[in-house]
């Protein structure tokens, strides 16, 4: 199939998926992955439901904002998603989420630590917060870069989160993770606090989980 509709597709498909569990909640957040092969990029359009979507509302740029293909505006976040494609070459697929646990953390702006092994894992340690901007702005662009450096994801302060990945599935599954491990966070923390993990530990499990874990 051709791998631009096929990007089209699965975009529309993690939107769903993104709604009925509860990782937003409207029209908020956003979606993109790099249609392989090409310096393209496929993102949700703005402010749609996730659950009326399909194919032909989403929209292809090229890496500088031009517009390849579709009739919809964009997301608004369009810049952010672009500053990532255009600086971290590692990066497939962005999922933006508005979920609740990391909004908590996000708007205590209160990084979530390297403390829970899958997260560490999948991310590469602890969650920062990313300085506050209004959303859809070059500065948040450039602040959630910032915070972004050496991991696969960051809070966005006040807003929520962004989740990143070698595919769709794995940015998706960052944001599962990431919300999870809010989530216990807080619990540990009225339990008395949450004991981070050695930098060496999660070295360690990082390396584990992109050389070792899974069928092989
Ligand atoms: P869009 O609907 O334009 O993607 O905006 C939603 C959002 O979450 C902005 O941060
Ligand atoms: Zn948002």
């Amino acid at each position: 199939m051709d791998q631009q509709l096929e990007a089209c597709q699965k975009v529309v498909e993690m939107g769903r998926e993104m709604l009925a569990i509860n990782l937003t909640v409207g029209t908020w957040g956003n979606i993109s992955c790099r249609v392989p092969g090409k310096d393209y990029v496929a993102i949700t359009p703005s402010g749609m439901s996730y659950d009326a979507l399909v194919p032909e509302d989403i929209v292809i740029l090229g890496l500088s904002g031009i517009i390849i293909s579709g009739t919809r505006k964009p997301s608004i976040e369009l810049p952010l998603h672009l500053a990532i494609y255009n600086a971290r070459e590692d990066v497939q697929a962005i999922v933006h989420t508005h979920s609740p646990y990391a909004t908590a953390m996000a708007v205590a702006r209160k990084e979530i630590p390297g403390a829970v092994e899958d997260m560490v894992q999948i991310v590469g340690g602890n969650v920062r917060v990313s300085e506050y901007a209004l959303p859809g702005t070059e500065l948040l662009a450039f602040n959630t870069l910032k915070a972004l450096e050496g991991r696969n994801a960051v809070l966005l302060a006040n807003h929520g989160m962004i989740g990143v990945g070698r595919n769709l599935d794995e940015a998706f599954r960052v944001c599962q993770v990431v919300e999870k491990s809010a989530q216990v966070v807080l619990f540990a923390r009225l339990m008395g606090g949450a004991v981070e993990l050695s930098e060496e530990d999660i070295e360690g499990m990082r390396n584990f989980y992109l050389k070792d874990y899974g069928q092989r």
